[in-house]
């Protein structure tokens, strides 16, 4: 998404979860816990994925998006579908985003990325935002610059 910015990558996190079930130090019972609040959002605004789940193989995974931020008010905390977020993201500021996914199968859930969505992210064209800081007089530009916040 266009104005996808502060991206946090949880997946060094889920693989030492699953290396710590291997290894018998967690149970199965501790990570497939998924609640019925988290499992309805995956039914209504799950988003399907490719990858089959990692503890029982035989669901594929289900992303559920979830959306915080002061801007959001009573709305803050609810799911939406991928579809909904652009929409979000032309209209508010700066909302956060964090991506959990879900196994209907077997309750496995786990955290994949969190992300900021908003129009504060669009630095492009030399609009207002685009000019602080001279970014795009060095050359370094907005792409650029989006992939440094992905990294850190
Ligand atoms: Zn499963």
């Amino acid at each position: 998404m266009r104005t996808q910015r502060q991206v946090v990558d949880y997946s060094l996190k889920k693989r030492a979860v699953l290396r710590e079930l291997l290894a018998g130090r967690v149970g199965t019972y501790d990570v497939c816990d998924a609640s019925p609040y988290l499992k309805n959002a995956a039914r209504f605004h799950g988003e399907p994925t490719e990858e089959r789940c990692p503890i029982c193989r035989s669901e594929n995974l289900i992303h559920v998006h979830y959306i915080y931020g002061d801007e959001l008010k009573q709305s803050a905390g609810q799911a939406r579908t991928l579809a909904e977020l652009p929409v979000l993201a032309m209209t508010l500021r700066e909302f956060q985003v964090f991506v959990v996914e879900v196994c209907l199968g077997c309750d496995w859930n786990h955290l994949v990325e969190q992300f900021l969505l908003g129009r504060d992210g669009l630095a492009e064209g030399g609009s207002e935002q685009g000019a602080v800081g001279g970014v795009t007089a060095t050359g370094a530009g907005p792409a650029r610059e989006r992939r440094r916040e992905a990294q850190r």
